[in-house]
């Protein structure tokens, strides 16, 4: 008989917050996350998506007495051993950085790693949280989301990796606003695992996620249905924000007042559910300077609209996080991507979630899983011996450029510039 090695890291504490809006209002949720939760000693990595992001995170830790430092590929050989090393030494409380971010990171007493913006898959997330907590003391590991991230990352894609990179980040999204299954067990599913020890160490498990609730959208499915058919007769493409303004600016008064009864953000996760549910889809388009993401119904649109209905579940907004005081500033934010070809539609890929984890074979999962213990093996065992880590998933185009724009003061979309690495 053989024994095959968990995935389960017990130390490790998952949890979701909520992710404000603007710029502004996510660095400070951060920081007031280190500073309140966390000792001025404790060893700490937030992963940003842009080199931009690195940077104004770390000086917005500064200037509220945080210690940080930024680390990216973008900084000359000097800089980046430097960085790393007086984190290392424990000079600075944390090191802000990109996906870079991996190699060579062999402290083990790092106490939280904290994920300003949702990764592209499970796996990338479960191998960079997993940097918490090597010294199996308790650790957390939290990521802040918001929905239009799911869109974002397609959008990322730059329509590569196919129909399987999206069901990925799809997969992510899905972990990221579940509140009714333990995030170790969502893990663990993921890499072909069973219900791992109870330990209840998630923000699931101990009740202090955001608090969701199911409701009858058809409605509001409808609405959207019928604001995506106006623009669509004036061949127009909404990305998720126009959307949701177009619907709240809807010039059908039933249409409107679903809109206008829920928040923005209340709006941007209808839609982004719909999304996730295959009832709408995201396609991409490419231009000399931006690749944007676009949503438009599916064919099931009509199905549910004319026969099953609409089930969300969605955030109630009213977090029941003692600590969470953060409130959304309902406006921009962007899915321009700069890709360096000319008009080329991306054909929408199928995103149902549930046919997602239908078509994940068990053989899918079983490789996935021994590739994971590998890493994490092969991590501990460098580890005790001294030697650096290497990291095993640096993967080009995990991210782009500054996804957000600075103030989030309505631009409707960013564009990205990621003609010079931004992401690394
Ligand atoms: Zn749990």
């Amino acid at each position: 008989m053989k024994f095959r090695s968990s995935v389960h890291r017990a130390n490790l504490h998952y949890e979701v917050r909520h992710k404000p809006t603007s710029a502004k209002a996510c660095g400070e949720a951060v920081t007031k996350l280190i500073k309140e939760e966390f000792n001025p000693n404790d060893s700490g990595i937030i992963y940003c998506l842009s080199k931009k992001e690195t940077e104004e995170m770390s000086s917005t830790l500064n200037q509220n007495g945080v210690r940080a430092l930024y680390y990216h590929a973008g900084l000359d050989d000097w800089a980046r051993s430097s960085h790393h090393r007086r984190w290392a030494k424990g000079e600075v409380q944390v090191i802000v950085a990109t996906v870079a971010f991996g190699m060579g990171i062999n402290k083990t007493d790092v106490r939280y790693v904290i994920h300003y913006t949702m990764g592209k898959s499970i796996e990338t997330y479960y191998q960079e949280s997993g940097r918490a907590g090597r010294d199996l003391k308790p650790a957390r590991c939290i990521l802040f989301f918001r929905p239009l991230d799911i869109v974002r990352q397609v959008a990322n894609l730059e329509g590569q990796g196919g129909p399987l990179a999206v069901q990925n980040v799809y997969e992510m999204g899905k972990y990221a606003s579940s509140n009714d299954q333990c995030r170790h067990l969502s893990i663990a599913s993921h890499f072909g695992e069973g219900e791992p020890p109870n330990n209840h160490t998630c923000d699931i498990c101990q009740g202090v996620c955001e608090e969701v609730v199911e409701g009858d959208y058809t409605g509001h499915a409808g609405a959207i249905a019928n604001t995506l058919d106006a623009a669509r007769s004036l061949k127009e493409d909404l990305t998720v924000l126009k959307l949701v303004d177009k619907w709240r600016g809807s010039k059908n008064a039933a249409d409107k007042a679903l809109a206008q009864a829920l928040s923005k953000d209340q709006c941007e996760a209808v839609i982004t559910h719909l999304v996730l549910q295959g009832i709408l889809e995201v396609y991409i388009k490419f231009t000399s300077y931006s690749a944007n993401a676009y949503v438009k119904s599916s064919l099931k649109m009509s199905q549910v609209l004319f026969g099953d209905g609409v089930l969300l579940r969605l955030p109630a907004g009213n977090s029941k996080r003692k600590n969470s005081k953060q409130k959304a500033n309902a406006s921009s934010g962007g899915i321009k991507v700069v890709k360096k070809e000319s008009l080329k539609a991306v054909a929408p890929v199928r995103n149902d979630i549930k046919n997602v984890e239908e078509t994940t074979t068990t053989k899918k999962k079983r490789k996935r899983h021994d590739t994971a213990v590998s890493h994490l093996k092969q991590s501990v065992k460098m580890e005790s011996e001294g030697r650096p880590l290497v990291a095993p998933h640096i993967i080009p185009n995990m991210s782009l450029g500054n996804l957000m724009d600075d103030d989030g003061s309505g631009e409707e979309s960013a564009s990205i510039d990621n003609s010079d690495d931004d992401f690394m």
